[in-house]
């Protein structure tokens, strides 16, 4: 074994009992008899009321947060959200739905992305939710619904900023972009946006997502209260809510950090007095997904056969990329890296050996973990895969290869 290849960060969120992983306070061969079948996730809600807790903690009191839902849409954990955060961000009318049965004020709810068609705008407005614009076109088919309606419709621009959030995992903002609008065509957006009928609410900048670099974080948050001042000059009416996005990552591969918070709150916390002297009437909101559910999720699926060839072990389990397209590396990776997977029944076994994980799917992309050393597993032995409360079963294509779709519980 070469020893300075780098390992996977200690994860030590689940304790460890009799060898055996406790999700919930519950031990992992129990909840399997619970839920019934393999593979299923399970999310822990102690957890995500933790990772709430975390960020209270160090962000400054001001700062709202909102559920990013998109990350995980299983409706019994946006309820538990809905009782911790102050806001959720939705981002299309199936998940309005979802958000809107939560005892969440309408007025908390934002529905942003791109290509809203009609009726879902006529349902977001009908709400009261605030919609996120992501173009001028989208600006005047909200003034046609409202007024068609009768209602005047809460909207925020959401702008494409000047600048990109760096070492980000995923951009969405900065250059040429399919979402928001280009901050310097937002002045003449917000001239026509009386005559059109529209209340502004303010504006929404979201930069980038899974971003583990606190000082590229620092940066973004930096220019983006710059350039929500600037916009807000230039607003009709004063600014209610400026939301800074959010991107906040957690550490999925070897060699990945987890993000320094305490450092981000403190950036926060300076640029306060700014915000509360520029923007008095404003709402600062910081929304994100991954960081509040990821690290509270497991997925967990059965060993079905052991198969050697030619020197090599495969690990064939009932769970596979149609369940969590994420972990087999085809979610957005440029180059493949393995998710944390355990042996869920047998954590710390004496018995250690190098295996690749793979599911029943007839395609060599079907791979949960590429040589990975474990505890060594038979027949029947639980397989998890760590950090997958966050787009895990909403990313995966279920439907690929018909298999029945995983259970989800909360525990
Ligand atoms: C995807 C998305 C998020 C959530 O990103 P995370 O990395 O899960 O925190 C937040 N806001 C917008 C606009 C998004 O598109």
């Amino acid at each position: 074994m070469n020893n300075t290849l780098p390992e996977h960060a200690p994860l030590t969120q689940f304790p460890i009992q009799d060898n055996c992983l406790q999700i919930g306070g519950i031990s992992l061969t129990r909840l399997v008899h619970r839920v019934g079948t393999t593979p299923f996730y399970a999310y822990d809600r102690h957890k995500i009321t933790e990772r709430i807790g975390l960020l209270r903690q160090h962000l400054p009191t001001e700062i709202q947060l909102h559920y990013a839902m998109k990350a995980n849409p299983m409706p019994a954990v946006v309820q538990l959200l809905a009782g911790l955060v102050d806001g959720i961000d939705v981002a299309s009318a199936g998940e309005m739905k979802i958000a809107l049965d939560t005892p969440l004020p309408p007025d908390k709810i934002s529905f942003a992305g791109p290509g809203k068609k009609k009726h879902e705008l006529t349902c977001a407005i009908a709400a009261g939710v605030i919609l996120n614009m992501e173009s001028e076109q989208e600006m005047m088919l909200i003034a046609q619904c409202g007024e068609r309606l009768g209602i005047t419709p809460k909207v925020a621009i959401r702008v494409n900023p000047n600048f990109e959030l760096k070492s980000s995992g995923m951009k969405m903002g900065g250059g040429s972009k399919p979402f928001g609008v280009d901050a310097e065509r937002v002045p003449d957006m917000l001239k026509q946006l009386h005559a059109l009928g529209l209340e502004l609410i303010g504006f929404h900048i979201f930069s980038g997502s899974q971003n583990l670099n606190a000082e590229a974080i620092q940066e973004a948050h930096t220019q983006t209260i710059q350039l929500g001042i600037q916009l807000a000059e230039q607003a009709p009416t004063s600014v209610k809510l400026l939301n800074i996005g959010g991107g906040f990552g957690v550490p999925y591969f070897p060699g990945d950090q987890a993000l320094n918070l305490p450092v981000i709150g403190e950036n926060l916390q300076k640029l306060m007095p700014v915000i509360k002297r520029q923007l008095p009437q404003a709402q600062i909101v910081i929304e994100l997904g991954r960081y509040m559910v990821a690290e509270a999720g497991i997925y967990v699926c059965r060993v079905l056969e052991r198969k050697l060839s030619r020197g090599h072990t495969f690990l064939i389990t009932d769970g596979g990329l149609h369940h969590h397209l994420a972990a087999s590396g085809n979610f957005g990776q440029v180059i493949r890296k393995n998710y944390p997977v355990i042996i869920g029944n047998k954590v710390h076994g004496t018995e250690k050996e190098v295996v690749s994980v793979v599911g029943p799917l007839c395609t060599p992309l079907d791979m949960l973990a590429d040589r990975l050393s474990m505890t060594k597993a038979s027949i029947d032995d639980l397989v998890v895969v760590l950090q997958s409360g966050a787009y895990g079963m909403t990313a995966s294509p279920t439907a690929f290869l018909n298999h029945p779709p995983p259970t989800e519980v909360l525990v």
